[in-house]
């Protein structure tokens, strides 16, 4: 999956996501991505966040939808990504086969990410910088 979310010069939020699905995934699977509340959600007052990984513990979780609601209550977007793999491993039984990580924005631009476990990477880019940056993957 690649999910994209952005904080425009006027202060506008947007995002997207694409994926390919999972590898040898059965014959009409629907993944988290195409979901709007499970691999992305975007809410122009809130933030924005989108997804990777197991799409059906995203899904269970309703992940994106989850962490900008966090974020609404006061949290920031790392503490909201934390907050929802903490409630992913605490649904998903089968954690140790399970990948999935979070990534978000809030308007004024603050962002964070969390991730089960190692692997998760996203890139931030600024007008003026670009760069690579390795996201916490750690409770
Ligand atoms: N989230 C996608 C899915 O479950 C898989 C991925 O991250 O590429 O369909």
């Amino acid at each position: 999956t690649i999910g994209m979310i952005a904080l425009g010069a006027d202060g506008k939020l947007a995002g997207s996501c694409t994926t390919s699905g999972l590898a040898y995934k059965m014959h009409g699977r629907v993944g988290d991505s195409p979901i709007i509340g499970a691999g992305l959600f975007v809410d122009d007052e809130v933030g924005a966040a989108t997804a990777t990984g197991l799409g059906e513990s995203i899904i269970r979780i309703c992940g994106s939808f989850l962490i900008v609601e966090l974020m609404r209550q006061g949290r920031t977007p790392q503490e909201a990504c934390e907050e929802a793999v903490r409630r992913l491993i605490a649904k998903n039984k089968n954690i140790d086969d399970i990948q999935a990580g979070f990534l978000a924005i809030n308007k004024d631009g603050e962002y964070g990410a969390y991730s089960v476990r190692e692997g998760f990477n996203f890139a931030r880019h600024h007008a003026e910088s670009r760069d690579l940056i390795d996201s916490k993957f750690k409770l």
